[in-house]
């Protein structure tokens, strides 16, 4: 929902301040649309319902996976893909995959994302739609900002929308954004950040030249002035910075890289995910003996590391995956 929208139509009707808060509880909670609203007045509502759709995203696709993980493909308003998903363990956490941005302008050579079109950043309203969109599923409370785009991107509306996110059921810490390393955000993020909310780097390499091959960005902003960065948040909040790390089998899975990489992180400051590779084209990922034989390797380094859970890969729901099919984007700009 819009809600700077919903705040003007409900100043221009005259309607007392606390209406806002009204609206945002039951969207929050998960209701359906205006109707279900008891607590506003029957003709505020069809108003409402008339001047502020309730949803700022409209679903194209979705599809559920044989795990439980349900991706879905939205709209904007104004014809942008959007894809988030909802992924349910078995103990019974319920973690959103947000995105920032309808695609995302970074080209990281192993991620589907950066290969489709960059379309604009998500407001933070679009961005809680996605939330709310499963919220009308059921309960949830964990949210990764790990879907498309880069968040340090949109800075400002990435941040709005993590704020909200309690409302919905998702506390602070029980948020992650993700970011590869985008440094005018990440500094921002550190000097600013004033909730609990977690932070998460995207490595995939333990050294510049390597990095930089498979993650252009890397040219920008090198490796020593993004890990310094992460130390200072790490410094500041005593709150360990996560790091991914995909495993893309011959590139970056080497025992030695892995003792490389403990040497280049240290103890102190990190935790690193070592995230089985999901096919999206150019590369092959990790054996299931090579990843054990990589986290060894790191583990004898004594930096802490677990193996991230694949959910998803049928329905191409999982890290990295995130992209609109071109079929979809056709049929979406043909005449219906
Ligand atoms: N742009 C931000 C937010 C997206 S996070 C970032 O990169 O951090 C998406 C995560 O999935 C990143 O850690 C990314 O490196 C990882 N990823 C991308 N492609 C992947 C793939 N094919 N298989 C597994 N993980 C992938």
């Amino acid at each position: 929902m819009d809600l700077t929208l919903l705040q003007r139509t409900l100043r221009e009707r005259g309607e007392p301040a606390y209406r806002v808060g009204q609206v945002w509880d039951w969207a929050a909670g998960g209701a359906d649309g205006y109707d279900a609203m008891s607590n506003l007045p029957g003709a505020l509502r069809e108003e409402l319902a008339a001047a502020v759709p309730f949803s700022t995203l409209t679903v194209e696709t979705q599809r559920e996976s044989k795990d439980g993980t349900v991706k879905t493909l939205f709209k904007t308003a104004d014809g942008h893909p959007v894809e988030a998903v909802l992924m349910r363990y078995r103990d019974g956490r319920r973690s959103l995959c947000l995105s920032s941005q309808s695609g995302c302008p970074l080209t990281c050579t192993f991620c589907a994302t950066g290969q489709m079109a960059f379309g604009r950043n998500l407001t933070a309203s679009e961005i809680l739609d996605q939330a709310l969109h499963f919220r009308r599923m059921t309960p949830v409370d964990h949210a990764v900002f790990m879907g498309m785009g880069e968040p340090m991107l949109n800075f400002d509306e990435v941040l709005a929308a993590a704020r909200k996110l309690p409302d919905v059921g998702i506390t602070h810490r029980r948020t992650t954004i993700s970011t590869v390393g985008w440094l005018p955000g990440l500094k921002r993020f550190v000097d600013e950040i004033d909730v609990p909310i977690r932070l998460a780097l995207s490595l995939h390499a333990p050294d510049d030249t390597l990095r930089s091959k498979i993650m252009p960005v890397n040219e920008k902003y090198p490796l020593r002035d993004i890990l310094a960065e992460c130390r200072r948040h790490v410094d500041r909040t005593n709150r360990r910075v996560y790091i991914e790390y995909v495993m893309l089998a011959g590139v970056n899975d080497a025992p030695e890289q892995a003792t490389a990489l403990g040497k280049l992180l240290g103890r102190d400051h990190f935790k690193v995910n070592l995230i089985p590779y999901n096919p999206t084209g150019i590369y092959d990922g990790s054996s299931r003996d090579r990843i054990a034989a990589f986290k060894l390797a790191l583990d004898r380094t004594r930096v802490p590391s677990t193996v991230r859970l694949t959910r998803g890969r049928d329905i191409e729901a999982a890290c990295g995956q995130l992209a609109s099919a071109p079929k979809v984007r056709t049929r979406a700009a043909a005449p219906a």
